[in-house]
């Protein structure tokens, strides 16, 4: 069923204007940060589009037209996705050109043909290139929503064929308050939690799954030891491997980060991983801060390289980055 979050009632009403004034675009890229529900806000927005029965006051669909059932039941043949075959990897030229063809077909239900992409960043220059013909000359009935964490990955020349609806980070005592009434069992405050999500509430949520949140310790105690004593750089390598890529390298930037605040401004209110404050104390006083802010730059650089690159070795990034953290005098 829809599902419009506390936080996205502007923008919702937004769109809602859009198809009031009969100005609605064929391109709507949304973007925000991770864990804002960008998805749940297309999918929502594309079930009201599809719905058939007429929409006056509640402005959402209905539930219960053909076509509403056809979208829960989730075959609704008006209604596509388009996301990286592997996850992490690159959208393709051929799931493209299989878009363009799609929304040229005669819709189902008399109404639309929408496609979702995401994450539209996933597009490299030529697959963009092949989407925007259809940006430029859009079929009638044809309706895309371009979701994106990193809006500014795409071409210029996309960002300016769509309209935007931009989600700002949740940050609101309301939103604090809609994670808390979510959060069941765990040792984790909301505050910490939203702190880490970086204003995304979907994410603060997922963050207690699994066991990433544990392995930021990891982290912590391998850096502190790599700073004491001469380590196995390999083993940490291998071990921090097996993490996903982009949660380990997000991970270790904000947690340099937070060693950079605090060797500036000994202020603990203001670290991101409030919870390890007094961790973070304790491998501060071994750091200094230029080698702390060349550290940085080196796990930001090797993070937009294993974004940009299909074909990254995970564990060479890794002992790249472990040699550099026990040598960052060579980023001379
Ligand atoms: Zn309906």
């Amino acid at each position: 069923m829809t599902k419009i979050y506390p936080w996205q009632n502007t923008q919702w009403q937004r769109f809602q204007k859009m198809q009031q004034q009969n100005r609605l675009p064929h391109a709507i890229l949304l973007s925000g940060p991770k864990g804002i529900g960008l998805k749940e806000f297309a999918q929502s927005a594309a079930m009201q589009l599809l719905c058939l029965s007429h929409q006056t006051i509640s402005n959402i669909a209905c539930g219960i037209c053909k076509s509403c059932r056809l979208y829960i039941a989730g075959n609704h043949p008006d209604l596509n996705y388009i996301e990286p075959e592997d996850s992490g990897k690159q959208i393709k030229i051929a799931q493209i050109r299989e878009l363009i063809e799609y929304v040229t077909l005669k819709s189902f239900t008399g109404k639309r043909k929408i496609v979702i992409i995401e994450p539209a960043d996933a597009m490299n220059r030529s697959t963009a290139n092949a989407l925007l013909k259809t940006l430029e000359e859009p079929p009638s009935q044809s309706m895309l929503f371009l979701l994106s964490n990193m809006p500014s990955k795409l071409p210029i020349t996309i960002r300016s064929r769509c309209q935007r609806i931009d989600f700002k980070p949740a940050h609101t005592e309301a939103d604090i308050d809609w994670l808390k009434n979510k959060l069941v069992d765990t040792k984790y405050s909301a505050e910490a939690l939203f702190r880490l999500s970086g204003g995304g509430p979907l994410r603060a949520l997922s963050l207690i799954e699994g066991e990433q949140l544990e392995f930021r310790i990891i982290l912590l105690e391998d850096l502190k030891s790599m700073s004491i004593k001469s380590c196995d750089t390999v083993q940490i390598a291998a071990n921090w491997q097996k993490l996903e890529i982009e949660n380990i390298l997000n991970w270790l930037m904000q947690i340099i980060l937070d060693l950079i605040r605090l060797k500036l401004f000994c202020e603990k209110s203001h670290l991101m991983n409030l919870d390890l404050k007094e961790d973070l104390q304790d491998i501060v006083n071994s750091l200094d801060l230029v080698s702390l802010i060349r550290n940085f730059d080196f796990v930001l650089l090797k993070h937009q390289q294993s974004l940009a690159h299909m074909n990254y070795n995970t564990l060479n990034i890794l002992e790249e980055i472990l040699f550099y953290w026990n040598n960052p005098e060579t980023g001379n």
